[in-house]
């Protein structure tokens, strides 16, 4: 990358300052630069450049010291929480935050997992690539049952903006035509393999409510010639993704918006450039710039725009709003309403069942399939439950026992070198992401007196799992339970992971605490993720989810984003910002 896009102190005057960036504040980059915007882009951790820093690519196991496994040392005491994620091993945990340099605290009964991706590229790096539209259906949740703020935006608003993102990021999956899953601008859907045709067979013909399809994900599987351009490829379905990918096969800031940006020369960036706050004019009811500290030297220094887009990470962007006190904002920049830091919700995962499926002993699948399959919502939808509200889709898959992650398998000796030499039974999984409703009581704030190496002041975060929750988490593992002995797979095991040390944050689908809604009176930003109260501060990362849906979150954030990014720039031309 062009070393001389990074920049350290400035006078100048940007156009635009973005926050953050990941998948939000690399849309940011990318809308606002081709734009015509003079944008800085201002990030809290190291550069990362693509291929060149992708330093785990093409690690074996057999080529890490604990084939894969971190030395305990070091994950006690850099990485007590980002360990409980399932993309940390030793070949991804740079792109991980470190745990000891980002403290933040919570009650001792309310865990919450905050997995953070602290770099130039933020987690898209990290990802999972899963990308759904939300429905109608999820834009209208709150109306329908009163709990949370009205979004003020509908399917429509979004629905071209959806378009957009999707063209240029590169979504496979296939058309299906369902409402409460609307299909993208697909590339071609990856395949199901033998098992998964059978049990989508036999699903669709017992229950004609339930689907079983491809599931929808960021990878290129057959790029168009934009991808190209971009020097992107096809998908080779080796599933390394997050030890990073120099195909640039899948979605990622380094691989698809961060080059867009570039080619604009539009674009700077700061990096090891830790906002602390937003600087706000009174006078002119304005916010002119950031107040950043140095992550490696402590120097502080100011950066200056006339436009702010905050996409720093749902709890990032509120923790800096938070700690941007002033006489107008004694308790956080743009929080009038009071409902900065509340609402705070996260999906709910861990639950389902698993089992064997008999026969297809002769069947046979290669490579790694970068994505699973889905269900799409038919709880409370199509059927309804009147236990709890909302609802869930399910994912998942059917693999051969013993024939991947055997690096993982117990044993030694002859029995363990044959057993992972030959493939097991069929298992096939479904497992839930369900809707946590927004509650006020659940709620980030800053801590009185704790405060990290920099001197910002910690998040103390509040998230408690309700009735509701586990209503759903135990609907989910019925209902999966129900489908897998439905459809005759045998030795049907269920889980609800919540029970066994799952917390919320461990998604990694944190949204709310600085919500969009129609009323400046209980809402933080507009439908244009505007904040009410300060037209040049606009928040577009899951922190202005005013619900959280069922499906995978970041999509939306890049519609969403890519949508106010249009809107500033046609403020900004008329003056109004
Ligand atoms: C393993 C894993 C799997 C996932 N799978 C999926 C999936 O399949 N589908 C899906 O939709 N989502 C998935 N997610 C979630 C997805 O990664 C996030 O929703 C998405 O990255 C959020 O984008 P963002 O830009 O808001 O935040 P991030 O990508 O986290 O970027 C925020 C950036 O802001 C920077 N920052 C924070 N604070 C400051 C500050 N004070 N000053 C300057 N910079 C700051 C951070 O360093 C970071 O670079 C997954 C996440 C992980 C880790
Ligand atoms: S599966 Fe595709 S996107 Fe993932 S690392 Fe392999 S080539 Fe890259």
């Amino acid at each position: 990358m062009d070393k001389n896009i990074y920049i350290v102190k400035s006078k100048e005057i940007f156009d635009a300052i973005v926050v953050g960036s990941g998948i939000s504040g690399g849309w940011a980059a990318k809308e606002l630069t081709e734009k015509g915007l003079k944008t800085l882009m201002v990030e809290r951790g190291r550069p990362v450049e693509h291929r060149k820093d992708y330093v785990g690519e093409g690690i074996k196991p057999w080529q890490m010291p604990f084939r894969g496994k971190v030395e305990s040392a070091i994950v006690d005491e850099q990485h007590y929480v980002q360990q409980k994620c399932y993309a940390f091993n030793d070949a991804t945990k740079h792109f991980f935050g470190n745990d000891k340099d980002y403290p933040y605290s919570t009650p001792k009964d309310k865990p919450f997992d905050w997995i953070r991706g602290n770099q130039l590229g933020g987690k898209s790096l990290l990802w999972h690539r899963q990308s759904y539209r939300w429905s109608e259906h999820d834009f209208t949740a709150n109306a329908r049952d009163g709990h949370g703020v009205d979004w003020p935006i509908r399917y429509k608003d979004i629905e071209k903006w959806y378009d957009h993102v999707e063209l240029h990021a590169g979504i496979s999956g296939s058309v299906e035509n369902l409402d409460i899953l609307p299909d993208s601008k697909f590339l071609p859907p990856f395949e199901m393999n033998a098992v998964e045709k059978e049990m989508k067979a036999r699903i669709e013909k017992k229950w004609k409510t339930r689907k079983l399809i491809m599931g929808r994900c960021a990878h290129l599987s057959v790029p168009a010639p934009h991808h190209i351009a971009q020097g992107r490829i096809q998908c080779q379905t080796r599933n390394e993704c997050q030890k990073g990918c120099s195909f640039g096969a899948y979605f990622s800031t380094q691989s698809s918006t961060l080059p867009s940006a570039l080619a604009t020369n539009n674009l700077s960036i700061a990096t090891n450039s830790i906002v602390h706050s937003v600087i706000y004019d009174p006078k002119t009811n304005r916010a002119t710039g950031v107040r950043v500290i140095d992550a490696e030297t402590m120097e502080t220094r100011e950066y200056f725009a006339k436009v702010i887009f905050l996409c720093a990470s749902t709890l990032g962007t509120t923790q800096i709003m938070l700690n941007s006190v002033s006489e107008s904002f004694p308790t956080g920049i743009a929080n009038s309403s009071g409902a900065l830091g509340h609402y705070l919700m996260d999906h709910l995962y861990g639950a389902g069942a698993s089992g064997r499926v008999e026969g297809f002993t002769d069947e046979y699948y290669s490579g790694r399939r970068p994505t699973g399959l889905v269900m799409p919502r038919f709880t409370n939808y199509t059927e309804m439950n009147p236990n709890f509200l909302r609802g869930y889709q399910l994912t998942g898959s059917a693999q051969r026992q013993g024939w991947d992650n055997f690096t993982q398998a117990d044993g030694f000796g002859a029995d363990y070198k044959h057993n992972i030499r030959n493939a097991g039974s069929w298992i096939f999984n479904l497992g839930g992401s369900g809707e946590m409703l927004p509650r006020y009581e659940n709620q980030v704030s800053l801590h009185p007196t704790l405060k990290d190496k920099w001197g910002m002041p910690q998040l103390h975060i509040e998230c408690e799992l309700t009735e509701n929750d586990w209503k759903m988490f135990e609907n989910i593992a019925d209902t999966a339970a129900e489908i897998l002995e439905g459809i005759g797979v045998k030795d049907v095991k269920k889980r609800i992971e919540a029970k066994n040390g799952w917390a919320p944050g461990l998604a990694i689908h944190e949204m709310g605490t600085a919500r969009m809604g129609k009323d400046p009176k209980t809402s933080v930003l507009n439908g244009w993720n505007q904040t009410h109260d300060i037209p040049n501060l606009f928040v577009t990362d899951g922190a202005s989810m005013s619900s959280c849906a069922s499906q995978n979150p970041s999509l939306t954030y890049m519609a969403l984003t890519a949508r106010a990014a249009d809107y500033a720039v046609q403020q900004l031309k008329l003056g109004k910002i």
